[in-house]
């Protein structure tokens, strides 16, 4: 048997609103609006997060310290279902790659990363992608829509039930920025007190460079809401980069860097910058030498990743002494930078690889275990 033959069945839209989706300011007026004091509305929606994120608890009548009206009130209003998790698949490094099903038949995936003193999860914010970055497997499959802030949440919610998981990175399917209102009430759950206990450090949010977004983030996302930002620069002039991430056409490099510089950093933090190496492109130490120009200035690290090659993509893998080279220019002109190995390449887990395509993964990876999460087989072994 292999994935390709279990075709996903299709899901009715939830008739109930997902109670995942909403931030305990969103509880409070819900209580207050069937007449619940304010002061008890909010010690409700603190007892009401420690139910579903410490607890996990699936129904409301396990919110035993909860009164019987605003129990049934929940209940005949939200829903407290699971994202269903439908396909798991492990790398020989240890990450693994989860496919969730979403209500209306279509999947997203996320990634758990494990290293030696932290477990990541990488997690989704759309369904495919509208940006349409060369050297990324998500990006070929447009847009197909944005997630809802509690497919957002669930993803982590769910993988919490498994592991423990210490860092959150929003670098799976999608531009997140380009679900921005929907990424940031995420946040905002996610690193609520009585939640997941996350702190906002732990918290990543990767762009391709929404020059636009990332201001609103900047004045959307503020105090113990605010997580890091991440972008991905991947080239170190505008037609180069150009090449690679069409929207650098809509925010040119100089913008792009205006926005960062603006950016408001707390003390000790810094912006990151992805910068995918590919092979011929981008990976002489003249580029490294035009990184170090563009980023003068700006509290940042950069982390060099060399390109994953996938099925029927335009660039190749870089020579590992080229990213060597680059790597020593970068740190002996005073920039903080990383080689980052990308983790999970046999399963298509790594970056730029994510794509909803298990069976494509299946045909062309036979002989990768991918575990149908229902009952615990392994097809495709
Ligand atoms: S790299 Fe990110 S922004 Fe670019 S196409 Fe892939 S998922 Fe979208």
């Amino acid at each position: 048997m292999t994935a390709s033959t279990a075709a996903p069945e299709t899901i009715q839209k939830p008739h109930k609103h997902h109670i995942l989706g909403l931030r305990k300011s969103d509880l409070v007026e819900e209580l207050l609006s069937i007449g619940v004091p304010e002061k008890k509305a909010r010690y409700h929606s603190r007892q009401i997060f420690h139910w579903l994120y410490q607890r996990k608890v699936t129904t409301f009548e396990m919110m035993t310290d909860l009164s019987k009206l605003v129990r049934g009130h929940l209940a005949e209003k939200f829903q407290i279902a699971p994202l269903p998790k439908v396909f798991h698949q492990k790398s020989i490094d240890g990450t693994q790659k989860f496919l969730f099903r979403l209500y209306d038949g279509k999947t997203i995936e996320s990634v758990l990363i494990p290293a030696e003193d932290r477990l990541t999860i990488c997690i989704s914010s759309q369904v495919g992608c509208a940006m349409g970055c060369k050297f990324c497997l998500t990006g070929t499959m447009g847009l197909m829509r944005n997630l809802e802030v509690y497919e957002i949440v669930g993803q982590v919610l769910e993988l919490s039930k498994l592991e423990t998981i210490s860092n959150i990175v929003f670098m799976g399917m999608g531009e997140p920025l380009h679900n921005l209102e929907n990424v940031c009430r995420a946040i905002e759950i996610l690193l609520a007190q009585d939640a997941l206990n996350f702190s906002k450090r732990k918290v990543t949010v990767s762009t391709s460079g929404l020059v636009s977004a990332i201001r609103k983030m900047n004045d959307r996302l503020v105090g113990e809401s605010r997580p890091n930002l991440a972008i991905s620069l991947n080239g170190s002039y505008d037609a180069q980069r150009e090449e690679v991430m069409p929207v650098n056409k809509a925010f040119p490099i100089a913008d792009l860097l205006e926005a960062c510089r603006d950016w408001h950093l707390e003390p000790h933090r810094r912006i990151t910058f992805e910068y995918v190496v590919l092979g011929g492109l981008n990976d002489t130490v003249e580029d490294a030498a035009r990184v170090t120009k563009l980023l003068r200035g700006i509290p940042c690290k950069v982390n060099l990743i060399p390109y994953n090659p996938h099925d029927g993509s335009d660039y190749k893998r870089p020579e590992h002494e080229a990213v060597l080279a680059m790597h020593r220019y970068l740190l002996d002109h005073d920039i903080a930078a990383m080689i980052r190995h990308s983790r999970g390449r046999d399963i298509l887990a790594a970056c730029g690889q994510l794509r909803s395509a298990v069976d494509a993964v299946a045909r062309t990876r036979p002989h990768i275990a991918i575990a149908d999460c229902n009952d615990g087989r392994v097809i495709g072994a």
